[in-house]
């Protein structure tokens, strides 16, 4: 399910791994992110195949 960051308001494609598909950690912060079914907005490599 894509992961929303609160902060930047991006939203990403998680992995198995607790990091988005660009290789952000999910997991350090915990608190900045959220699941959404919305459309993944992230333009970066991973997250928009
Ligand atoms: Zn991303």
């Amino acid at each position: 399910m894509p992961v929303k960051h609160t902060l930047t308001k991006e939203i990403h494609k998680e992995t198995k791994s607790g990091t988005t598909g660009c290789s952000t950690s999910i997991k350090e912060y915990p608190s900045q992110w959220v699941y959404t079914r919305n459309k993944i907005t992230c333009e970066k490599s991973g997250c928009r195949n």
